[in-house]
């Protein structure tokens, strides 16, 4: 049996193939991956090959694969029970945890998606406020409900246009949107509809464009501008939380939204999600107020058995940030030193353990930057480390992520086949 021949029974019985339509590789030049197994930063296929994984499951496994502390904690948890349809310690215990470590956050709900946590987020937004229109940021990913699936339309109203057919005009007629970074386009929006903005919802480190950081005073100016019009700042954490600190982005900066969104990081690799905030806002939350939301797996015991066995790790090595920070560096410079070698204009955006590369002179500071870069040169680069075992992101305008898994030895196969990957991109004439 190989991956091939697993591939094409797949593509039989499910769109593409798969189950998110990145992972089928779309034009990335090689048959996608069918994974057998995964154990610390590597992957192994069907054919039997070896791939350190730089993609770990779009940053959710910040420990690698199978981690023994969340192997025996999600496995004792089994003999437990798997989902209970009712309130158990562990619900508890994370909440306590994350509001311990998220000063921003009083009061929080757990669900099973960052698509379930924005979209009930942005319910809560609306229902709080008593209005309906939300901005969010070009390039800017929260998940596919149908009020974020949109692109910018043409003209100064900023009014979104369906991004997805089968998502109709009305229900993103409530949708603004404006470039990231441009805090001059965001206050113009403030002063047309600042009356009807129910919330602003942004990833405060860009990571669904590549890797754009935020200009200075672009998330200062939001907070200022959201408290003025009375509608509340949403930071969606989904990738940053519990991976650029223990209390997210927002610590680092020092800015406190109304409402925060946790993913990836925090299920340690199962399905666990969880919006949260000012009392007074999360409140509103059925049953002590009059938003709905519910669910049948929300707050499940392995989810939950395995992201606090991530945290309590996170907690335990104390030095963590530093040493995924010290194997970032480490790869840019490799990146940035191979692509000098061979005349390859690059430019790199990292932040702690987030890499994004993109193929031009730079710099990217939106997403039409990123956009306007070379992606058909990563995609080559991309084919050429996979031909190596090296597993970046299957699509341009994705992040690099590493793992407290990536030890010397990892990071120096690497490094290798990206010396060797940028060389043979110049032998094609690249
Ligand atoms: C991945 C992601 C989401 C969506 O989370 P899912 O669990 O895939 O639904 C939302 N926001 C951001 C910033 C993300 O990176």
């Amino acid at each position: 049996m190989d991956s091939q021949r697993l591939y094409e029974r797949a593509r039989n019985v499910m769109p593409g193939g798969v189950n998110s339509p990145v992972r089928a590789f779309q034009d990335m030049g090689v048959s996608p991956i069918v994974v057998k197994r995964g154990s610390g930063s590597q992957l192994w296929d069907y054919g039997g090959r070896c791939y350190q994984d730089y993609v770990l499951s779009w940053g959710a496994l910040i420990l690698g694969h199978a981690h023994p502390r969340v192997v025996e904690a999600v496995c004792a948890q089994t003999q437990d029970g798997t989902s209970y349809g009712a309130l158990c310690e562990l619900e508890i215990i994370m909440a306590e945890t994350i509001k311990n470590h998220i000063s921003s956050i009083d009061v929080l709900r757990m669900v099973s998606s960052g698509t379930e946590a924005v979209m009930s987020a942005l319910r809560l937004c609306r229902g709080y406020t008593g209005r309906s229109k939300i901005l969010k940021f070009d390039g800017g990913y929260h998940g596919h409900a149908d009020s974020m699936l949109v692109q910018p339309g043409s003209g100064p109203l900023a009014f979104a246009l369906s991004g997805s057919a089968g998502v109709t005009e009305e229900v993103v007629c409530h949708t603004l949107v404006c470039p990231y970074n441009d805090l001059g386009a965001a206050e113009a929006i403030f002063k047309r509809y600042g009356e009807d903005i129910a919330g602003v919802i942004v990833e405060p480190v860009a990571g669904n464009m590549g890797v754009v950081l935020p200009q200075p005073g672009f998330l200062e100016g939001l907070r200022d501008l959201t408290r003025k019009c009375g509608s509340l700042l949403v930071f969606d954490e989904v990738i940053t939380g519990f991976r650029l600190s223990l209390s997210g982005y927002q610590g680092v900066i020092g800015i406190s939204p109304d409402l925060t969104i946790l993913g990836k990081v925090i299920g340690g690799g199962l399905p666990l999600a969880v919006y949260g905030g000012k009392e007074e806002v999360m409140r509103r939350v059925s049953p002590d107020g009059p938003v709905y939301q519910a669910g049948t797996l929300s707050g499940n015991p392995l989810a939950l058995a395995a992201g606090l066995a991530v945290v309590r790790e996170l907690m335990r090595n104390n030095h963590w940030e530093k040493t995924l920070e010290k194997e970032a560096i480490h790869l840019e410079k490799t990146l940035i030193e191979a692509f000098q070698e061979v005349d390859i204009p690059v430019t790199i955006n990292r932040i702690g353990s987030m890499i994004g590369l993109f193929f031009t002179k730079g710099p990217v500071e939106d997403v039409h930057a990123a956009k306007n870069s070379d992606l058909s040169l990563y995609r080559a680069f991309f084919r050429e480390l996979f031909l190596r075992g090296v597993f970046f992101p299957p699509s341009p305008l994705e992040t690099i992520f590493l793992s407290l898994a990536h030890d010397s030895e990892a990071l120096e196969k690497t490094c290798e086949a990206i010396q060797e990957s940028a060389r043979a991109l110049r032998k094609i004439g690249k």
